[in-house]
């Protein structure tokens, strides 16, 4: 399975209260769970291919031992929707906190196996431990 990954917001917290630019509870065991999929960058850090600044912000937030797990992220390059970075012609599932109405509206063409999940750290702040215990450890590569 295809993986696709927003960083603000679903992986490091963007709000402005205390937890502003701290990793999401369970960060390590997501992209632990994450390995046995090819998973993607699908973050305003890296629209243009170049996946070096996605690394830069993420490295800040694993530690050292994990930095292989984001050096494995593979870019894309889309414009003006994320939806024009992702390959449909794969299973996949994409995290992102802040999904538009024109990125909605593609999915209307998507199989049962081409899937968007909203992660909202601001009113559930365990979403990831949730999202690997429910979802990653179940989903086939
Ligand atoms: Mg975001």
């Amino acid at each position: 399975m295809n993986m696709y990954l927003d960083i603000d917001g679903t992986m490091i917290h963007e709000d402005h209260w205390e937890t502003e630019n701290q990793a999401a509870a369970g960060l390590a065991d997501f992209l632990i769970a994450l390995r046995s999929h090819t998973t993607f960058w699908l973050t305003t850090h890296c629209r243009d291919g170049n996946p070096e600044r996605a690394r830069t912000i993420m490295k800040q937030h694993v530690p050292p031992e994990l930095h292989p797990d984001i050096d494995r992220i593979l870019p894309t390059t889309w414009d003006v929707a994320k939806t024009e970075g992702i390959d449909w012609s794969h299973d996949f599932i994409w995290f992102d906190n802040d999904i538009r109405g024109h990125e909605w509206e593609r999915f209307k063409a998507a199989t049962a196996h081409q899937q968007a999940i909203e992660v909202n750290l601001k009113q559930y702040p365990n979403h990831l431990i949730e999202i690997t215990r429910d979802l990653l450890l179940n989903t086939k590569r």
